[in-house]
Formats: C-alpha cells, structure tokens, sequence
C-alpha cells in the first residue's frame, strides 16, 4: 500500500489526473498517483519506494505518443515534466528527458545550433523522442544523438548513440521498459540564426498545411511500411474522415486518428483494426502501429 505523504517527498502528487488530462489525444482512465518528481534524486528515491512497495509504475514524458486504456489505473504514473534542464557546450546539447523538444529546438536556434528543425513541431519531451527515435522530414533524433543517460538496473550509465539500436522509430529502450532516460546529449552544428529560424518556420507552416494540428491526436498512427505511405493506403481504402462516433481518421491527413471531444479508447483502436484488416485485403500489406497502447 503506498503511502500519500511518503509520495509527497519524492515531488509533486496529483491524485486527480487521468490518462486524459495528460495524452495529447485526451483519451484514457484515471490515474491513481501521478508524480512530478523535482530532481533526479527524487526520482531514484521515488523508484526504490515503488519497487520495495512492489507498486507498478508507468514512466511518461508530454504524452504525445501514447493511447492509455479508458480503464481507471491503480499505479503510478511518473511524468518528467520538472527535469527539463539544459544546456550547451560548444556544439553539444546536454539536456534532461523531461525538457520538451520545441523547446530545445528553440534553445539551439538561440545558440546558433542546427541540426534539429526537424523537431520544432514534434510535442514530446527529449526522453519521449529518444525513446521512439522520433523523426520528420528525413531527419532523426538518432542523427544528432551522440549518447543518453540512463538509469538501468538501478545505476546510472552512459550509452553510446551506437548501443541504442536505432532505426525507423525504434530503439533499444523499447525492449527494456524498465530503463528510464534520464537525460541525452546531442551534437548540433553552427548555424546562422536567421537560416535556422527559416527552416523552422518552414517545417511549420508545413505541418500546419498538412496535419490536422488543432485537434487531439498522437500524431502518426502507423509507422509507413518501406517505400510506402499510410496516408495513400488508407486513402485505397476509402477510409479517410472515416468515424467512429467522436473518434474519426481525419479529413486532413488520414494517418492521423482524432478525438473530436470525447472518444474512448476503443473505438480508436476498433477504426485501428479496421484499417489494418482492410490494407492486408486489399494491399498484402501489414501495417503496424506507431502510437504505444498502453493498457493493464
Ligand atoms: C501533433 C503531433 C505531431 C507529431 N509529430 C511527430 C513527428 O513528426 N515525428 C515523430 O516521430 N513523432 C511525432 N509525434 C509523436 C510523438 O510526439 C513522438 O513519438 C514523441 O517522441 C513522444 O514523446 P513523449 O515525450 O510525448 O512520449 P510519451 O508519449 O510520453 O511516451 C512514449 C513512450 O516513451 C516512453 N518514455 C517517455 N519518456 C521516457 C523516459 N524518460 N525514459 C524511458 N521511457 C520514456 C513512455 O514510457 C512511452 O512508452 C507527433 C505527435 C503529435 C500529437
């Protein structure tokens, strides 16, 4: 049984929040403890607390990738929100996973850095983007990532960008749920400021011309099966703007799935298998799922 006040010491404690409240596509049950932890002492001493309660726990950065069940969930959700600190050295970017990315996209402009336009319009945190080597218009975190903090087995290491396993929105951490990234080191390159603020402004307008940015999502569903696009499949299948009550492939760019207010976890992931079956009919092709669902 955990204890309220013993949470308290380890960081912020809402015990009114919901997977709704914290996703971007503002769907899912309610969370039992939901815990900012301040420093990353907090967090090693909050993990050791959990693990000697034998609680269960759910590590997450800005909630952009993730569909939680519309269950209520009665464990812990860890959010890293409060551990965003960065900063430069020469051309290196060392940054904590909980610093959001438009935010260190920003910060390297400000610096004269380059390298990372690309995720300008991508609303993760830095542990999020490393955890899915999170990627747009052609570039990767994987690219400019250099090597990422971690807390594995209850220590504290550096691994190599080499020993992560990176490819098309996939790296190691995803087989070892237990590791948490503390934080990642990033090699950038000089720039002008004024180039970078283009590019920027550049991939943006772009998103906002292409992806249905006012809405609730968790962006790309599927990932894109090679030399392929999940927007044209779907499109073969005549399910753009298709809709499931509050839930609808949208209009925009079909790859992505909004809530139009108050859809349920079930119903996105009933349009999900709907599209999966149609594609594999029609196309022989199997698609498989971008977003993480996070069920229990
Ligand atoms: C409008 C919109 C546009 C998007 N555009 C893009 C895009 O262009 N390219 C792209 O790749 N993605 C895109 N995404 C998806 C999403 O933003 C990325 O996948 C992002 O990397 C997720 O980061 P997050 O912090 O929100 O992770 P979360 O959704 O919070 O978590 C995702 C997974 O990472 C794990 N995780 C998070 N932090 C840590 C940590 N510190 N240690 C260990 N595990 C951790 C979680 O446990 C979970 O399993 C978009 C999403 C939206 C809503």
């Amino acid at each position: 049984m955990l204890e309220l006040e013993i949470l308290k010491t380890f960081g912020d404690v809402d015990t009114e929040s919901s997977f709704k409240k914290i996703t971007t596509i503002r769907i899912g049950g309610k969370i039992k403890y939901l815990i900012s932890p301040h420093t990353f002492e907090d967090l090693k001493n909050l993990l050791a607390y959990l693990k000697e309660k034998n609680a269960i726990f759910k590590v997450v950065g800005r909630g952009s990738n993730i569909l939680a069940s519309d269950k209520d969930y009665d464990g812990v959700v860890i959010r890293l929100n409060k551990l965003d600190n960065c900063y430069f050295q020469d051309e290196y970017a060392i940054c904590e996973a909980g610093l959001s990315a438009v935010r260190l996209s920003t910060l390297a402009m400000n610096n004269g850095l380059s390298g990372i336009e690309f995720m300008s319009g991508i609303p993760g945190s830095m542990g999020g983007l490393v955890y899915m080597n999170a990627g747009a218009y052609k570039s990767e975190i994987k690219d400019v990532l250099d090597s990422v903090f971690v807390l594995k087995d209850n220590e504290l290491v550096w691994l190599d960008a080499s020993e992560c396993d990176m490819s098309y929105r996939h790296s190691i951490f995803m087989e070892n749920k237990d590791w948490i990234i503390i934080g990642c080191k990033l090699k950038l390159n000089k720039g002008v400021k004024e180039e970078i603020k283009e590019l920027i402004n550049d991939r943006l307008n772009r998103r906002k011309e292409t992806q249905p940015i006012n809405f609730p999502s968790c962006g790309s569903c599927f990932k894109n099966p090679e030399n392929n696009f999940v927007w044209k499949l779907i499109d073969g299948i005549g399910l753009r703007g298709y809709r499931l009550n509050d839930i609808q492939v949208s209009e925009k760019h079909p790859n992505f799935i909004i809530n139009n207010g108050n859809g349920k976890s079930e119903e996105f992931l009933s349009i999900t298998n709907k599209i999966k079956k149609e594609v594999k009919e029609k196309y022989d092709i199997d698609l498989n799922l971008e977003v993480e669902i996070f069920e229990w």
